[in-house]
C-alpha cells in the first residue's frame, strides 16, 4: 500500500477516499503535515497550493530538508495557473480538490522519484515574438537554454513541426503579426507536444490562453517571471514523462511496477477468456517490514526490499511466473496457465521458501518471510480489481494464520468482499435517498437523581434485509462522505424527538449525539446544529456531543476549532470510548471536554480494573463528569458505584429503544427499587 498524505484546508480534500492501493492520511495545514511526517514516512504528499501556515512550496521544502522521500504533488484550481508555482522539488500538478484518480497517474512508483531530473538546462526553447528586439532580450534571459526565435505564427509553426529533436518549450506572444486575436496560442498548442507559454501585456489573454491549452502565462517584460516559468514548464513536462515511464517499471528493483502489473493481469484476463484457461494472481507481503525499518533504518529496509525482489524474481522464473513490485513491501506474481488451485499454491510456496534465507543487514542478519494470498481467475474474481482484492484479503488471512505462508482464496473470502461491496453500494443509495435510517435512544442515568439523558444511536435497515450494525456502516458513511448529511438528519430528528419527550416529561434532561470527526470538517456543521437547537428553543447545554478518540482529531485543526467553537456556544463535549484509543490524556488536555465515557471493554472486564478508580478521581479533579457505558450486570453497577462513577449506561439500565418507548421505560425504571438483576436483559423491541 502506498501512503499518501493530503494537505488541504478545504474539507472536501479530507473526506476519506476508499482506495485499494493507497492508505490516505489528511492534514489541514502546514504544522499538522510536518508533525505527521515526523512519525511516519509517506510515499506521496499532495498539497493545496496555499495551505494554512504557508504554501505548498514551503511545505515541500521543509519535508525535503527533513529527508522526506515523498513525491510531491500540488493541487490547483483550474484552469491551471502553473506559472506561479516554483520549480525545484519534483512538483506535479493535479486539479483541486483531491481526487485519487488524478493522483494515480503520477503515483506508480512514487517512492522512487525524488526530484526533478536536472536536465532541463540543456533544453531547447522557441521564442516567438513579432518584436525582434524583445526576442533578443528574452533570449538573453533564457541563456541557460538553447533558444531559437521566430517572428510570426507561420514561421513558428514551420519550426516546431520540423524540429529534431523537438522543442522542450515554446514561449509565444499572444498577439503576433499574423495572429492578432490570441488564437495563435491555440494553433501552437495543437502543433506541438511541448508546453506552450503565453506572454502578453493584455490581461484578458491570461484566462484566454490558459483555457486554450497554454501551460502558463507570463507578463511581457517580466523577465524573471519568464525564466522561472520556462524552467517549471520544462521540468514539469520532463517529470510527467519520467513518471509515466517509471510507472511501468519499479526503479529500485527493476521489477515490473504496479501499473504494468495491472495491465499484465488485464492481458491475462483477455487471453484466458479466449482460450478458457486459468491463471493466478499472488500478492506477497513482506512480513514485519516495519520492524526492519524501525530496527535497522530505512537504508537497510531498502537493502531488504532489493534482496527479496531478487529472490522473488529468480524463484518466479523457475515457476513460470511474472514478478512485480506493487507497493513498498508488497510484491505480486502472476502465474499463467494454472492447472489447479494446488498447482498455484505449490508454485507460490516455492517462492516463499526461496525468500526464507537470511539477509545481512549491516552487522546483523534477518531472515525475511512473506505472507501470500492467491486468487484464481475466473474463480475468485473476473476483473483486475476483483482479483487483486481477493488476493489481498487472502494475504491478510495468511498473516492472521501466523505469516510465512500462502493462503489460497476461498469462497467465503469472495463472498465477504462481495457482501461488503454490496453493503457499501446499497448504503450509498440509501444515503442519497435518505431511506432506511432510523434512530433509537439509549438512556443514561445516575445513582440518585430522578432525571435521565438519552443517547441517539443510528440504525440502518438495508433493502436486502440483513442487519448491518453501526460499527460497520458508520465507517463506510465516513469514508464516502455521506456522514455529513446523515449526521444532519440525525441532528434534526433526534432533537425533534428529544423536544417532544422533554415536553411530555421534563425528567428527560439531556440528549447526547455522536459526532464523527468528518462531520466536524464540514465548516457549516456548528451553524446547522445551532439553527436546529434554536428552532426548538432549547439551550445548547442540554445537548451533549460525543466524540470518539481518533488520530485524525488530534491533528486536524479544522476539527479542533469546530470542537472549541461548539464548546463556546455552550454545547457539552464528552470523550467517548475513553481508554481504547491512542493517547487518551492528550485529548483531555487538548479539547474542552465536560465529561468522559469509560469504554465498555473496560467496564465488562471480569474484574473491573483498579485504575478505573484512578481515572474517576483524576477526572473529578479536572471537573470532568465520568460516564460508564455497557453496564450489563449488578456487579458492574456496584463496581462503578464503588469507583465513584457519575453516570451509567448499559443494557442493565435500558437498551437502545425507539422514541415511542422511552417514557414507558422511564416509568418502569423508576418503579425498580434497585436496578433489576440480569433478567432485564430480555431483548427490547429494537431487536
Ligand atoms: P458508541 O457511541 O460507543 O455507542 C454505544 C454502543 O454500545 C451502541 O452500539 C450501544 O447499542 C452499545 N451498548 C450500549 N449498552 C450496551 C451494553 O450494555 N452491552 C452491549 N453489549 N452493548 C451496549 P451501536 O448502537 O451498535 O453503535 C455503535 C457505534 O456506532 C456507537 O458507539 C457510535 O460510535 C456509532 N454511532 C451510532 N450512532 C451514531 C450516529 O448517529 N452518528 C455517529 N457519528 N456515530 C454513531
Ligand atoms: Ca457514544
Ligand atoms: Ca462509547
Amino acid at each position: 500500500m502506498k501512503k499518501i498524505l493530503v494537505v488541504d484546508f478545504d474539507a472536501r480534500s479530507r473526506l476519506e477516499t476508499p482506495c485499494d492501493w493507497a492508505e490516505i492520511t489528511t492534514a489541514a495545514g502546514m504544522q499538522e503535515a510536518v508533525a505527521l511526517t515526523r512519525t511516519k514516512s509517506y510515499d506521496i504528499v499532495v498539497a493545496a497550493a496555499r495551505i494554512p501556515g504557508g504554501s505548498c512550496v514551503e511545505l515541500f521544502t521543509t519535508l525535503h530538508r527533513n529527508d522526506s522521500k515523498a513525491r510531491f504533488i500540488v493541487m490547483r484550481n483550474g484552469p491551471f495557473d502553473r506559472d506561479r508555482i516554483h520549480s525545484g522539488h519534483g512538483l506535479a500538478i493535479v486539479p483541486h480538490p483531491f481526487n485519487i484518480d488524478d493522483v494515480a497517474i503520477y503515483a506508480g512508483n512514487a517512492r522512487d522519484v525524488v526530484s526533478f531530473p536536472p536536465t532541463y538546462k540543456r533544453s531547447r526553447v522557441l521564442v516567438v515574438d513579432g518584436d525582434t528586439l524583445y526576442q533578443e532580450l528574452v533570449v538573453r534571459h533564457l541563456a541557460k537554454y538553447r533558444c531559437d526565435t521566430a517572428a510570426s505564427l507561420k514561421e513558428a509553426i514551420a519550426m516546431v513541426t520540423s524540429a529534431t529533436p523537438p522543442y522542450d518549450a515554446v514561449l509565444v506572444a499572444a498577439q503576433l503579426p499574423d495572429s492578432l486575436d490570441g488564437l495563435g496560442i491555440k494553433t501552437m498548442v495543437e502543433s506541438t507536444e511541448a508546453p506552450v507559454i503565453c506572454s502578453s501585456n493584455v490581461a484578458r489573454f491570461r484566462a484566454f490562453s490558459l483555457q486554450n491549452g497554454a501551460q502558463a502565462y507570463v507578463e511581457h517584460n517580466d523577465f524573471v517571471g519568464i525564466s522561472g516559468t520556462v524552467d517549471l514548464a520544462i521540468a514539469q513536462a520532463q517529470h510527467t514523462k519520467l513518471l509515466r515511464e517509471l510507472a511501468l517499471t519499479d526503479a529500485r528493483t527493476g521489477l515490473m511496477g504496479w501499473t504494468s502489473f495491472r495491465a499484465e493481469i488485464a492481458k491475462n484476463i483477455a487471453n484466458s477468456e479466449i482460450h478458457g484457461t486459468q491463471f493466478a494472481v499472488a500478492i506477497l507481503d513482506l512480513d514485519r517490514f516495519k520492524a526492519i525499518n524501525d530496527t535497522y533504518g530505512h537504508d537497510m529496509g531498502d537493502v531488504m526490499i532489493a534482496e527479496v525482489a531478487d529472490r522473488i524474481s529468480l524463484a518466479a522464473s523457475h515457476i513460470n511466473g511474472v514478478p512485480a513490485r506493487i507497493a513498498g513491501d508488497e510484491f505480486g506474481v502472476l502465474l499463467s496457465n494454472v492447472r489447479s488451485a494446488n498447482d498455484a499454491k505449490a508454485r507460490i510456496d516455492l517462492v516463499i521458501s526461496k525468500v526464507n534465507k537470511s539477509v545481512e543487514l549491516g552487522l546483523a542478519d534477518w531472515t525475511p518471510s512473506c505472507s501470500s494470498g492467491i486468487a484464481l481467475y475466473p474463480e475468485h474474481g473476473q476483473s483486475v480489481k476483483a482479483l487483486l482484492e481477493a488476493a489481498d484479503h487472502s494475504a491478510y488471512a495468511a498473516k492472521k494464520q501466523g505469516r510465512n505462508r500462502a493462503y489460497l482464496c476461498t469462497n467465503e473470502i469472495v463472498q465477504k468482499i462481495t457482501q461488503s461491496r454490496e453493503v457499501s453500494k446499497s448504503l450509498s443509495v440509501s444515503a442519497h435517498a435518505m431511506t432506511g435510517f432510523s434512530l433509537v435512544y439509549q438512556p443514561i442515568v445516575d445513582f440518585t437523581t430522578n432525571r435521565f439523558s438519552l443517547e441517539a444511536l443510528l440504525r440502518w435497515d438495508p433493502p436486502c434485509g440483513h442487519k448491518v450494525p453501526p460499527d460497520v456502516f458508520i465507517p463506510l458513511l465516513e469514508r464516502n462522505g455521506h456522514i455529513c448529511h446523515i449526521g444532519r438528519w440525525v441532528v434534526s430528528h433526534a432533537i425533534k424527538d428529544f423536544w417532544e419527550l422533554r415536553k411530555a416529561d421534563p425528567a428527560c434532561d439531556k440528549l447526547n449525539l455522536n459526532i464523527s470527526v468528518i462531520q466536524l470538517m464540514d465548516a457549516h456543521f456548528p451553524e446547522y446544529l445551532q439553527t436546529v437547537v434554536r428552532s426548538y428553543q432549547l439551550a445548547p447545554s442540554c445537548i451533549g456531543l460525543e466524540l470518539t478518540e481518533s488520530e485524525k482529531l488530534i491533528v486536524d485543526t479544522v476539527a479542533h476549532s469546530a470542537v472549541v467553537e461548539l464548546h463556546d456556544m455552550g454545547y457539552h463535549w464528552t470523550l467517548d470510548d475513553f481508554g481504547t484509543g491512542y493517547a487518551s490524556v492528550k485529548y483531555i488536555e487538548a479539547f474542552p471536554f465536560r465529561s468522559l465515557k469509560i469504554d465498555r471493554s473496560i467496564v465488562t472486564q471480569k474484574k473491573v480494573p483498579a485504575y478505573v478508580k484512578g481515572i474517576v478521581s483524576f477526572s473529578h479533579t479536572l471537573n470532568l463528569t465520568v460516564v460508564a457505558e455497557g453496564i450489563e450486570t449488578r456487579e458492574q453497577w456496584d463496581a462503578m458505584k464503588e469507583a465513584d462513577v457519575d453516570l451509567l449506561q448499559g443494557y442493565l439500565i435500558g437498551r437502545p429503544m425507539p422514541a415511542s418507548e422511552v417514557l414507558n421505560w422511564w416509568q418502569e425504571y423508576q418503579g425498580r427499587s434497585l436496578p433489576a438483576p440480569l433478567t432485564s436483559l430480555e431483548p427490547s423491541t429494537e431487536s
